[in-house]
């Protein structure tokens, strides 16, 4: 059984009107997580009231608050922590018309306790959650996504038809990151922001060379792993490339990287990174309880033994149309790693690390347009001599 807290809906459409007014759009005033008796108390202040809902899952333990919708802006998720119960919180815009905050639990708890007051004078909300220790088997039994149609996110159908011998090459771009979960950020510097910016550059330049170009988000919208795979399936995509600038956490490291999907990561740093994208899912809140289911691996790997090849050349000629364009690659360009965003087995997909965030020269050039421009022709040259050969190796695979 899964339990949720949801509110608001019955004040929500009677005052309608008066929300619309308004926006429809709460700005955070104030909050926290405090220690309260047998648990701990999240309190939040808000301009107006929103509605709402509360869960909570495991592996980890999270409780997760959806709103439609609230502004964020100069909410400080360390400073609002005042509870050992509380490992990290994180909050921001969802998806569109959606925001979320996710607070990751040191142990098992329960809701429960939660409201929201609305003053009638000032129209300011106040929403109390209490939180209570629980065992893992009652917080696992009460916990799980809820499904629910007034809330369920939109999905997304772009369900293509199939592309024609002579239509332009689709490809889906990917933006890393985005929403409620930020990436790397360094030296005011924010990697989702960054890679939108990149990603709508490297569209248009990719638009003019004459392929059909999608992206997987278009906005500050948060979309997990396994919905971007599916953006590229739906789209009918012809290959798959993910946009990202991350940080590294020890060393120095500068140029840009291309990524292939392995189960056995080529190092212990490539290993590292897709682990950390895959945690930025759980940090967003999202159940990835079964996502993984076995059966679905074994259709993959057979897949991938015709479409690895395919990765492995598209990197190849990414790597050498970007060192053309800016002058160098990272000092080990071609790596590999189990990123759950390369997983769509039937299209060729590559991530590319366009630097580091962590590294000043990376993070100068990444905030310079000419060299983005640079960078964005690289790819674009790589991706029109892959396509030569792969149509020729798709010929020869025919005859
Ligand atoms: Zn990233």
């Amino acid at each position: 059984m899964s339990r949720i807290l949801a509110g608001f809906f019955g004040l929500f459409l009677a005052h309608a009107a008066v929300a619309q007014d308004l926006g429809g759009r709460a700005m955070f005033v104030a909050g926290g997580i405090a220690d309260a008796r047998n648990g701990a108390e999240l309190t939040l202040d808000l301009s107006q009231g929103v509605p709402w809902r509360a869960f909570t899952l495991t592996d980890p333990p999270r409780l997760v608050l959806d709103f439609r919708e609230v502004d964020w802006t100069g909410a400080d998720s360390k400073a609002m922590v005042h509870s050992d119960a509380v490992k990290t919180l994180r909050m921001g815009p969802f998806s569109a018309g959606w925001s979320r905050l996710v607070a990751v639990l040191n142990a098992p708890m329960l809701i429960d306790r939660a409201g929201m007051r609305v003053d009638d004078a000032s129209g300011r909300a106040a929403l109390a959650i209490t939180l209570r220790g629980a065992t893992v088997e009652d917080m696992r039994a009460s916990s799980g996504a809820p499904r629910d149609p007034r809330w369920d996110l939109p999905q997304v159908t772009l369900k293509a038809p199939s592309r024609g011998a002579d239509a332009p090459l689709r490809i889906v771009l990917d933006p890393g990151h985005g929403g409620i979960d930020p990436g790397a950020e360094r030296g005011g510097v924010q990697e989702a922001e960054l890679m939108l910016t990149f990603a709508r550059e490297l569209r248009d330049v990719l638009r003019r060379a004459g392929f059909a170009v999608m992206l997987t988000r278009d906005d500050d919208v948060f979309i997990s792993l396994e919905g971007r795979v599916a953006a590229a399936h739906d789209a009918r995509a012809d290959l798959f490339v993910s946009l990202h600038a991350d940080a590294i956490e020890e060393g120095i490291a500068h140029g840009a990287s291309v990524y292939m999907l392995d189960e056995n990561a080529s190092d212990a740093a490539s290993a590292a990174l897709a682990e950390r994208h895959d945690r930025d899912d759980i940090l967003a809140g999202l159940d990835l309880s079964g996502s993984d289911d076995r059966i679905a691996d074994v259709l993959l790997d057979i897949a991938r033994l015709d479409n690895s090849p395919r990765s492995l050349s598209l990197a190849r000629h990414l790597l050498g149309g970007i060192e053309n364009a800016v002058g160098e690659v990272h000092k080990r360009p071609l790596r590999r790693a189990g990123f759950s965003v390369l997983k769509a087995a039937d299209i060729p997909s590559v991530l590319i690390e366009l630097g580091f965030l962590s590294t000043a020269r990376d993070r100068t050039n990444l905030q310079d347009p000419y060299w983005r421009a640079g960078m964005a022709a690289g790819i674009r040259d790589g991706i029109a001599a892959w396509a030569i050969e792969d149509a020729a190796l798709a010929r020869l695979r025919r005859q």
